[in-house]
């Protein structure tokens, strides 16, 4: 078997506390030997004050900075448009050997909205999807994905083998911070300590990120 690596999609607006000690706690739980946070690209107008893709990609890197196996890809920046997944994943599998296995995160709204995404039926021949439940969450899938759910999951996600082509649940109560909570904290001028890294902090001082317009 070769490495395991494990990615994780995100807008990171910014990186916080719940982005990180999620993926570390998949990462450990894995046995992963990275777990890469790929900053998407977003359309320039959100309606919410959003920073550029450069100030997010760097927010990651220094939350990461020292944290292993947690990495940046930055794969996705510096393109107008966003990406669609398989785009991302046929992209790091050209880079990968055959033996690698690729693990997708995905939390489980964005896992039952995939039956939408680009090619989606692809997805699993490039990784294993690791869809991230809440313990106490209501499941029902839509109708779109009980096929694959019944042909492609494993209930023990440590039985996950090869390098890709399988589901499995990992169920992981998430710290309650969001992005959002944060961009509205520093808009009414409070304070974020704790909710996101120190280095990370640093940086939306240094920038004056998030701020309101005076
Ligand atoms: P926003 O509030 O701007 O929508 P967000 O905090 O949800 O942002 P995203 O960048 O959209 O952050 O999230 C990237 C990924 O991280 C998503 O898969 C999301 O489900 C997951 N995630 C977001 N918040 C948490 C959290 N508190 N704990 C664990 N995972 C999280």
């Amino acid at each position: 078997m070769g490495r395991r690596i494990g990615v994780l999609g995100g807008t990171f607006d910014p990186v916080h506390i719940g982005h990180l000690r999620g993926a570390l706690e998949v990462a450990e739980q894995f046995a992963l030997d990275e777990l890469r946070l790929i900053p998407n690209s977003q359309p320039p107008h959100r309606g919410v004050p959003s920073s550029s893709a450069a100030d997010r990609l760097a927010m990651v890197q220094c939350a990461v900075a020292d944290v292993p196996p947690l990495t940046v890809d930055a794969r996705e920046l510096g393109r107008d448009l966003p990406s669609y997944t398989i785009d991302t994943l046929e992209s790091l599998r050209a880079e990968l050997s055959a033996d690698d296995g690729l693990y997708l995160l995905l939390g489980w709204d964005a896992f039952c909205g995939l039956p939408g995404w680009h090619r989606w039926e692809e997805l699993l021949d490039h990784c294993h999807i690791l869809v991230l439940q809440r313990p106490d969450a209501d499941m029902d899938a839509p109708e779109a994905l009980r096929d694959l759910l019944a042909g492609r999951s494993v209930s023990d996600p440590q039985a996950l083998q090869g390098s890709g082509g399988q589901i499995a649940f990992v169920w992981q109560t998430p710290l309650e911070v969001s992005a959002t909570q944060i961009r509205q904290l520093l808009a009414s001028g409070k304070s974020v300590r704790f909710l996101v890294p120190d280095a990370v902090l640093a940086y939306i001082n240094a920038h004056g990120l998030y701020r309101a317009p005076n």
